[in-house]
């Protein structure tokens, strides 16, 4: 059954007396325009009293002057930088208007954001934002609330408003250029209201690049009346849907820019523009689980925004409205989560839209237009629809929400220092204290990302100036992650089962360099939502999980970061880091040999390339020279210049040991590889996390498509490439080869008069052709001259699907659930060259895993038992004893052959007899990493019926032919948040020629 919302009263007044919507009779309005907007509406109760007229002015400029009609006209979609210039003719007309370049994107396009307010306003924004600066940071007033109620009286908030992200969805930005206009100059007391009580801040375009791209889109549609026109196949440069779930990583340049526009401002309210849903979801309350580090004043403010707008919107007559929906609100990763997790109002609004502008008949699913308890006006069964509908709505909404806002701004603001208070006290009140990165960490490279993430993120760092002990909270520790070599620690189960003692609270030492972070700081709660553990129940009434339900950033990241509840941490003598924190590197000692240890910092793999045709060998066992112990991996450098190598190592925080020759351990190359990242033209979605962490870490590849390896040569694949990264989300298997249906028209992609934005990334004139039959030969081709193809999660399964993996399947888990999640790994051959660098126990991130099963057989051979199959037949004796045959001599029965979930069975005496289907030793797949116990396998986040899952192979080097093909069941690249499982793919990348290394092969 599921829970249902229990609705809050709303007991707080508004301080403002807030006026209905009524236009002012003495403002003439904008006759013509009127009548448009009128025109393209397609119901009459698809608009609102906010919304049906334009007020007139003779010196601001109306949405026309740019766009040639009315905001949301059909046939009309601007490209951002239209979108700009009327905005910029906006400021220079209007004192109310004020235009900002907040950054730009991947693809050098401009962001702005626009403030609309009041003049008096406008001319006083540094001193408002001196205020505001105030109210962010209570520690600046002492945690006083007089004083803070006096800094409420005198602020004004400041709403965010964030346009079209999601490029598909495309009303926002004429909707946003009207919005503007109308704050600017309806004198009707309704808006005159908002102008002067609130501060508007809008990004009309957050998804630049990718605006361009569907306006090119739309633009091909309108020149080719009839055709089908192509999927918007690429959004940003890097990531399509997921634009909206970087919030945590800070990957992309559209968050990075949003995030400080928000924090910058010291805003209250991001508001997130999306279209999805008919006709108006205002998913701000949403669905439970909420996220459970939030203030839980901020789920009062959710449900009072909420349903205020359902409200007043119903009132117009406005069918579909409605708050309370299927959208869970746990993950932080959205970008609207930026202002829940800085102490304002996340909002987001699902409008309902055609995918460009044409006006079109629509018809809904029967969940869509029923009425509910929360959806008592629902949308109609079939409706026309234009985009001119979805500015009203679009409009109107925000309007509504902006007059509520404006009349509870102090109540709001008040909020916005209580919030922040809270976070500030939160060290002491319900804890942790502080977050401690252990100045011994093994991979300070790591530690350093992580913590500059949470540094941009408005968090503050502090490095012990000396060693300091705390008592640290009895709690199971997960498994120790550091450098030992993967051997199972046996000393824990000793066997002893004597009922065990309540754990105590015990001391932990600190080193000296150690950084803290403290929690009494305004945003504390950020840091506990990404640093701590997340469990989703698997009998949580919420079935449709949204999104991810696991982060753990440490885990993930393979940094080591401790929860410290007891408040004497605070007292640690600690210095404020002010600058990005880096990890120190250089060179020492003398000689021309360099040795650089190696524990799987993705700075290494950077290193590597920046001096391609330098020697680099790998060292094959663990050694010592010049003082330190060298891991398995550690880099062996010959043929650099001191003084380049100091300035990389300064640079990326590694550190090198000068010898005069190198040490006498067992090495290989180590390859500068040359790299294809491999794509398909179904989706690209994922690969764009792989691509913009290859690109960060300087990483040189080509970008290719599924049909760039069918048009290749035989043979000049492999000249070409040493190493082909498949990422996952390919869809399945068998679309990778068919490609899309050939029934229509073809599919280009390209870069034309007409679409001059389609390009930066790949281009085709037809997107529908796959990979096809001798695409494939051609891949397999390449991995039998010696390539290496690497694949992960479902581009995996098509390796398997296809052939290039024998020995091993993917086993049915009908009922394993992983949604998003954190999982524990455990090394199972160590001495391979993917597990360089790495401890044991590495958390991994996996999201509806193929379960990997082994044999030694082609075609898979007998299925391994599973423990409670094993049962004695019927017979003499007791349960435990063998049945003895009368009338004949006892014969002992044969030991079945048995084998962990990650292995293959040993092969019997029979299937050797005539061994056609056996796999040679050195053919067969070579598991280096396996999914953890039962028991332990969860980190963070859902995991149901783990059983299934469990100890079976999670990664896998698959010879065949002369190369290799390399399995990861987890999604090593995943959002920027996996910074830990990149190393194992960047092994095998410079590996790939050795990945043979340290094997034991099977003798039979
Ligand atoms: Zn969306």
């Amino acid at each position: 059954m599921k829970i249902l919302l229990v609705v809050p009263l709303i007991v707080a007044l508004p301080l403002l007396a807030q006026p209905r919507p009524a236009r002012d009779a003495s403002q003439p309005i904008d006759e013509e325009y009127t009548k448009k907007i009128r025109e393209y509406t397609t119901e009459p109760f698809f608009n609102s009293p906010l919304t049906d007229y334009l007020p007139a002015s003779k010196t601001v400029p109306t949405p026309k002057a740019v766009l040639g009609d009315v905001a949301g006209a059909p046939g009309i979609l601007p490209y951002a930088h239209e979108v700009y210039r009327y905005m910029r003719m906006l400021e220079a007309a209007s004192p109310r208007v004020k235009v900002y370049s907040i950054g730009k994107t991947e693809e050098g396009r401009e962001m702005i954001a626009v403030a609309v307010a009041d003049e008096r306003l406008l001319a006083q924004l540094d001193e408002n934002r001196a205020r505001l600066a105030k109210l962010a940071d209570p520690r600046t007033i002492h945690m006083d609330d007089a004083a803070a109620e006096k800094l409420v009286a005198a602020s004004t908030p400041i709403y965010y408003i964030t346009g079209t992200i999601h490029s598909p969805e495309t009303g926002a930005p004429t909707a946003l250029m009207e919005l503007a206009y109308r704050l600017a100059v309806d004198d009707s007391a309704y808006i005159k209201f908002i102008r002067e009580n609130t501060i508007t801040l809008m990004t009309p375009v957050v998804e630049v690049d990718g605006r361009d791209r569907m306006v090119d889109i739309y633009r091909w549609h309108l020149a080719n009346p009839g055709k089908q026109w192509p999927p918007l196949i690429y959004w940003g440069h890097y990531v399509g849907h997921d634009n909206n779930r970087d919030a945590m990583g800070l990957t992309l340049a559209l968050t990075r820019s949003v995030l400080h526009t928000f924090v910058g401002w010291k805003a209250q309210v991001l508001h997130d523009l999306h279209e999805s849903v008919p006709y108006l979801y205002d998913n701000t309350v949403g669905d439970g689980p909420y996220n459970a580090w939030i203030d839980p004043i901020l789920a009062g403010e959710w449900q009072m925004m909420g349903w205020n707008n359902v409200s007043e919107m119903t009132t117009f007559g406005m069918p579909g409205v409605f708050t309370h929906g299927t959208f869970d609100t746990w993950s932080p990763s959205y970008l609207m989560f930026i202002a829940a997790m800085h102490n304002g109002i996340s909002r987001l609004y699902e409008t309902f839209g055609n995918g460009g502008a044409d006006t079109e008949e629509r018809t809904l699913e029967p969940d869509e237009f029923a009425r509910t308890w929360y959806k008592q006006n629902p949308p109609l069964p079939k409706a026309k629809w234009s985009q001119r509908n979805n500015n009203n709505y679009e409009e109107t909404g925000l309007l509504t929400g902006l007059a509520y806002f404006s009349a509870n701004k102090q109540l709001f603001l008040r909020n916005f220092y209580l919030k922040a208070k809270r976070s500030i006290e939160k060290a002491r009140k319900e804890g942790p204290a502080a977050y401690v990165f252990p100045a011994d960490d093994p991979r300070p490279g790591a530690q350093a990302d992580l913590l500059r993430m949470l540094q941009e993120q408005g968090c503050e760092i502090s490095r012990a100036g000396a060693p300091f002990t705390v008592m640290m909270a009895p709690k199971k520790a997960p498994p120790k992650r550091g450098q030992d070599t993967g051997a199972a620690d046996t000393a824990a189960e000793d066997g002893d089962h004597k009922p065990k003692e309540k754990p105590k609270p015990e001391p932990r030492t600190f080193p000296a360099g150690s950084y803290i972070l403290r929690m009494d700081q305004p945003y504390s709660r950020l840091a506990d939502a990404l640093l701590d553990y997340q469990y989703w129940a698997p009998n949580d009434p919420q079935k449709d999980i949204y999104d991810d339900t696991g982060w753990t950033f440490g885990e993930l990241g393979n940094v080591q970061v401790a929860r410290v509840t007891d408040v004497n941490v605070l007292a640690a003598g600690m210095d404020r880091i002010e600058r990005p924190v880096a990890a120190p590197g250089g060179v020492s000692g003398a000689g021309r040999v360099f040795l650089i240890d190696h524990h799987a910092d993705n700075a290494l793999v950077t290193l590597r390339y920046r001096f391609p045709s330098a020697s680099f060998e790998a060292a094959e066992e663990p050694f010592e020279a010049a003082g330190h112990k060298f891991n398995r991996g550690a880099f062996i450098v010959n043929g650099v210049a001191l003084r380049d190598l100091a300035n990389a190592n300064g640079e990326l925080g590694l550190q090198a040991y000068a010898v005069s020759a190198a040490p006498g351990v067992k090495t290989h190359p180590l390859r500068a590889a040359r790299i294809a990242v491999m794509h398909t033209w179904l989706s690209t979605q994922n690969d764009g996390w792989w691509r913009v962490e290859f690109d960060r870490l300087k990483i040189p590849y080509d970008y290719i498509s599924t049909q760039t390896v069918a048009a290749t040569p035989s043979g000049s694949l492999r000249s070409k490439y040493d190493a082909i990264v498949f990422p996952p989300g390919i869809r399945n298997a068998q679309a990778v080869v068919s490609g899309l249906p050939m029934y229509g028209n073809p599919l280009p992609w390209k870069v034309t008069p007409l679409t001059p934005n389609l390009g930066k990334t790949d281009e085709t004139d037809d997107m529908r052709p796959g990979l096809g039959w001798t695409g494939l030969d051609r891949l397999q081709e390449f991995v039998r001259q010696g390539g290496m193809l690497i694949t992960a999660s479902d581009s995996a399964s098509f390796a398997v699907t296809f052939g290039f993996t024998p020995g091993v399947g993917v086993a049915p888990a009908p009922r394993l659930k992983v949604t998003g999640s954190a999982l524990r790994s455990k090394a199972v051959d160590a001495a391979s060259p993917i597990l360089y660098g790495y401890g044991d126990n590495l958390a991994i991130f996996a999201s509806n895993p193929p379960v990997f099963s082994l044999s030694n057989m082609v075609g898979g051979g007998r299925r391994q038992p599973k423990p409670d199959e094993h049962q004695r037949p019927t017979g003499r004796g007791t349960a435990d004893d063998p049945d003895v045959p009368q009338g004949r001599i006892p014969a002992d029965i044969p030991e079945e052959p048995h084998a962990e979930a990650w292995e293959a069975l040993p092969l019997t005496d029979e299937q050797l007899r005539n061994p056609v289907n056996v796999i040679p030793p050195a053919a067969r797949p070579r598991v280096v990493l396996r999914y953890a116990d039962a028991k332990e396998l969860l980190v963070s986040g859902l995991l149901d019926n783990g059983g299934e899952l469990a100890q079976h192979a999670a990664v896998i080097d698959a010879p065949y032919g002369e190369g290799h093909v390399v399995l990861f069941s987890n999604n090593p690249f995943w959002r920027a948040e996996t910074k830990g499982s990149y190393f194992l793919v960047f092994n095998a990348i410079m590996n790939f020629d050795s990945l043979g290394a340290g094997r034991k092969l099977a003798d039979r």
